[in-house]
C-alpha cells in the first residue's frame, strides 16, 4: 500500500482539496468537509460526533466513523465511580470539616445497596460505567433508546419509561450523545422527577444541561448537588455561577481524553479496512444522530 500523504488543513499546509481521501478531526469548521470533493471517510477523534453533525453542510454520503476505545470508556467509568463515591461518602462535607479543624464522626454511614444510580445512555461508555458502579453494590439502572440486558442493571427504554427511571435515581449520570432528541434533557422537568436530594453527574455534553435549571433545583433544596465535566460554553466563562457554587464540582472536560496513539491506530486500521474493501466499523447513523 502506498504511504499516506498527510496534510494539516486550516491554512497550515498547502494542499489540493481533491487529493484528500480521508479526514480526521473533532470539531471541523462548518462547511469545511464539503470542500473536499473526493473524501471517502471521516474519522472522529472523539467519542461524541455532535461537532460534525452540527455542520448543516456535512456531506452525508461520506461515512463518519466515531472513536470507540476501551481505555477511554474505562477513564469515563473511573471518573463516574470517583464522583459517585465522593458524593455517596459525603467527602465534600469532610473536606469542609477539615478546613475548620473539626473532628466530626457522627454522620451515620450510608450503604451503597440502599442507593440507586441511573445512567442516561447505555452505550459503549454507559455500559462500562454501570458495570463498574455495580461492583460497589449500588442499585443500578440505565436508560437507552432500545432495551438492554446487562447483569445487575435494570433496563429502561424509550421516552415512555424515562419518568419511572428518573423516579428511582438517587444519583443520575448522563452519558448520552448530544442529538436533537437529547439536547437539554437535563432540565427542570427532569430534575422535578428525580427523588429529593438526588445528585447529578454530567460527563456527556454541556448541551444536555440547562445550567440555570440545575442551579435553581439545587438552590431550592430539591437536588443535593452536581458534578459537571462539560458545559454549554467551553472553556466555562469566568463569570459563570457554576464555578463558585458550593454544591457544584466543576472539571474542565477531562473525564477522559482520547489518546493520540490510539486515535492514530484506529484511523490507520479504518483506512486500511476501507481500502481493502471491508466495511468500516462504528459508523455513525445520521438518522439517529449518533
Ligand atoms: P454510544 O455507544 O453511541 O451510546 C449512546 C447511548 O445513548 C446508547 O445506549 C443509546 O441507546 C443512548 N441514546 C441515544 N439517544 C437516545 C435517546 N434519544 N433516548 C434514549 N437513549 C438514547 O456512545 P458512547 O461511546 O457511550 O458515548 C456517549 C457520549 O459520551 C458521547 O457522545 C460524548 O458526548 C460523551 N463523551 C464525553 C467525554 C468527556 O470527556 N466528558 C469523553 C467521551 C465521550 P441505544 O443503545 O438504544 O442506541
Amino acid at each position: 500500500m502506498a504511504p499516506y500523504l498527510i496534510v494539516k488543513v486550516h491554512g497550515r499546509d498547502e494542499y489540493d482539496p481533491a487529493a484528500v481521501d480521508y479526514a480526521l478531526g473533532f470539531r471541523p469548521d462548518p462547511g469545511f468537509l464539503k470542500t473536499l470533493p473526493n473524501l471517502k471517510a471521516v474519522f472522529s477523534l472523539g467519542a461524541g460526533v455532535d461537532g460534525f453533525l452540527n455542520d448543516p453542510e456535512y456531506p452525508k454520503h461520506v461515512p463518519l466513523v466515531r472513536f470507540v476505545d476501551h481505555t477511554l470508556s474505562r477513564e469515563m467509568a473511573q471518573y463516574c465511580v470517583m464522583h459517585a463515591l465522593i458524593h455517596h461518602r459525603q467527602q465534600r462535607m469532610f473536606d469542609a470539616f477539615q478546613r475548620e479543624s473539626k473532628w466530626r464522626q457522627s454522620i451515620p454511614p450510608r450503604r451503597t445497596e440502599d442507593t440507586r444510580i441511573g445512567i442516561l445512555g447505555l452505550g459503549e461508555i454507559g455500559t462500562l460505567v454501570a458495570e463498574r458502579l455495580r461492583e460497589h453494590d449500588f442499585q443500578m439502572a440505565g436508560w437507552s433508546r432500545t432495551r438492554k440486558s446487562i447483569d445487575g442493571v435494570q433496563s429502561f427504554a424509550g421516552t415512555e419509561e424515562l419518568k419511572t427511571f428518573l423516579a428511582r435515581s438517587d444519583i443520575l449520570i448522563c452519558v448520552l450523545p448530544l442529538t436533537p432528541d437529547t439536547r437539554h434533557i437535563l432540565n427542570k422537568t427532569t430534575f422535578a422527577q428525580l427523588p429529593g436530594a438526588a445528585f447529578v453527574i454530567n460527563v456527556a455534553r454541556g448541551g444536555h444541561l440547562v445550567e440555570s435549571d440545575l442551579i435553581a433545583a439545587i438552590d431550592s433544596g430539591h437536588l443535593s448537588g452536581a458534578t459537571l465535566d462539560v458545559f454549554e460554553a467551553e472553556p466555562l466563562p469566568e463569570t459563570s455561577p457554576l464555578w463558585k457554587h458550593p454544591k457544584i464540582t466543576v472539571t474542565p472536560h477531562v473525564a477522559a481524553i482520547s489518546d493520540p496513539r490510539v486515535m492514530a491506530k484506529v484511523a490507520v486500521d479504518g483506512i486500511a479496512r476501507h481500502r481493502s474493501g471491508k466495511p468500516l466499523e462504528n459508523v455513525v447513523d445520521f438518522e439517529r444522530g449518533y
